[in-house]
């Protein structure tokens, strides 16, 4: 009985998720699920991003928190388009709360959106939001060990950013054992070595976002 009352609300996420896509796609907007441990640095590699990208790309951002408005609130200083959605004790985004957070926002005027899920490396990996791609976003204190623990979040993404790389020299972080685990659990995935803090790294992640973006409108 339970697992058909589970399937049944992934069912219907993923039909709003579907229709989340085609919404998206239709204005030709990059949306982009950045998944994460809570402290991994979502709201600071997009701070980054805006900085390096934002005069030429229009860049929004929905905003998925517990509670709060700590990090919308950082985002809108940088003079983004934000939608904070509060989950109220949830601890996933899902499809339906993206619905209503892209009927508030003006789509005409966007090309690339940043939708933060909740921090969580668990249950965000089985709701889709109705992105083009999934990034998850790894930082070096959280260790080497990550995608052994949670690896249907490793396995379920385009794209995986390793962030606070200016910590390497004074954490234990085995990036060659991280990367050979990430490539056994999906193979090819593009790998980004960034810190959001020095901007080391943010030369590669800038471009692929862009080259996605015209990929999407071809
Ligand atoms: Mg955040
Ligand atoms: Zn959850």
């Amino acid at each position: 009985m339970k697992i058909t009352v589970l399937k049944n609300i992934l069912d219907a996420n993923l039909q709003t998720a579907e229709r989340n896509q085609r919404l998206l796609e239709s204005h030709g907007i990059l949306a982009i699920n950045i998944m994460a441990s809570p402290g991994a640095g979502k709201t600071s590699l997009i701070l980054k991003t805006i900085e390096g990208l934002g005069k030429e790309v229009a860049i929004g951002v929905i905003e998925g928190d517990i509670a709060s408005t700590v990090d919308a609130d950082r985002i809108s200083q940088a003079g983004v388009p934000v939608v904070q959605i509060n989950t109220g004790g949830g601890c996933h985004l899902d499809a339906n709360m993206v619905a209503n957070a892209l009927d508030t926002m003006d789509l005409k005027k966007m090309d690339l959106l940043f939708i933060e899920n909740v921090g969580n490396l668990v249950c965000p990996a089985g709701f889709k939001l109705g992105e083009q791609k999934r990034v998850v976003l790894a930082s070096i204190p959280e260790g080497d060990d990550k995608p052994h623990k949670y690896p249907s979040m490793f396995s379920q993404t385009e794209a995986i950013v390793i962030n606070k790389t200016d910590l390497l020299p004074y954490l234990e972080f085995d990036m060659k054992d991280f990367k050979s685990t990430v490539n056994s659990l999906n193979h090819g995935v593009r790998l980004f070595e960034v810190s959001a803090k020095t901007g080391h790294g943010f030369d590669a992640w800038l471009s692929w976002l862009k080259e996605e973006i015209k990929l999407l409108r071809k």
